[in-house]
């Protein structure tokens, strides 16, 4: 395919991501949503809060520090396991393979808030109904069916990336595991099948379900209200009340305008623990070249940004 061309509509990509959105998106909150009853039966103890939180964590972390800050901005460079493990981790995440992600990804910055923007809540037109339709489709019903970034174009380097091309071919199997992971966990702690099953939906479908609305929030509240530190050309807002819960990518403000920073809080005081992720991985000699924007640049914000 040659790379002018900027997404593709075919009928095979529709039908692959009409599966893909039944599959991860649809379902899970599905289970969820009819079977609060279970919550209770499920629930044995730590074990099951244990799974997903640490659940939670591994695939977050995957998603913004792999995905986002490392595969999709360069923020800063890894070696090839670090590389590996952190695309594996986000693959567990359900939310598409790492050539998808950061195609899309990197078109959204192209075009935010504007004509070509995937997942924008600001195209839909006035008024409260259509302000409404804007936030859902922005927040995930945009996956059930779009055009497909051209991959040529958009993630050349992913592509040409075997040990990343190699974890994408894998993606279905490697998000299945994180499924099979704690069920393998919750079964190994409570030795029966009912066991397997809590783990399963703790650690697996509603840590799935938690994520994804957690990540889809970002394209859809945070380009609609928060704060605006810079005056960028898109509407992206910061909430910093999320960073920890979002792991950083509450400043999404802050994103828009230094999209290569690995450091999205941007000062001490705004909590991005993505950000300590990469700070950690670089004091063990495991992430390097940290691109981070110089302090002049970053005081040209508002008044206590
Ligand atoms: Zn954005
Ligand atoms: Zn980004």
């Amino acid at each position: 395919m040659h790379e002018s061309r900027h997404v593709v509509e075919m009928p095979k990509i529709h039908a692959l991501q009409r599966r893909h959105f039944l599959l991860f998106d649809v379902i899970p909150l599905l289970i969820v949503a009819a079977t609060p009853f279970y919550w209770s039966s499920l629930y044995r103890g730590l074990p099951e809060l244990a799974l997903l939180f640490v659940m939670w964590l591994l695939t977050g972390f995957g998603i913004t520090v792999g995905y986002h800050r490392l595969f999709t901005h360069r923020s800063f460079a890894a070696s090839k396991s670090v590389q590996t493990v952190l695309a594996v981790l986000a693959s567990m995440a359900g939310q598409g393979g790492v050539v998808s992600w950061v195609a899309i990804h990197r078109l959204h910055h192209e075009k935010s808030d504007g004509a070509g923007d995937l997942h924008s809540p600001n195209l839909h037109g006035e008024g409260f109904l259509n302000k409404a339709r804007g936030l859902l489709h922005s927040h995930f019903l945009w996956m059930g069916k779009h055009p497909y970034p051209n991959v040529a174009r958009y993630a050349p380097d992913i592509l040409r990336a075997h040990h990343l091309a190699a974890v994408n071919r894998r993606y279905m199997w490697i998000a299945a595991a994180g499924l099979a992971l704690p069920a393998a966990v919750g079964y190994g702690i409570h030795g029966d099948l009912r066991g397997a099953v809590s783990g399963l939906y703790w650690g697996g479908i509603l840590r799935l379900l938690i994520l994804e609305h957690i990540i889809w929030s970002i394209n859809s509240v945070l380009h609609v209200c928060g704060d605006r530190a810079y005056q960028t050309k898109e509407n992206s807002h910061n909430m910093g009340a999320l960073g920890l819960l979002t792991l950083g990518e509450s400043w999404h403000n802050n994103h828009h305008r230094f999209a290569n920073s690995p450091n999205f809080g941007l000062r001490w005081r705004n909590l991005d623990p993505g950000y300590w992720v990469i700070r950690a991985l670089a004091a063990c000699g495991l992430a390097s070249d940290l691109r981070l924007p110089d302090a002049d640049q970053i005081a040209q914000g508002s008044p206590g940004s």
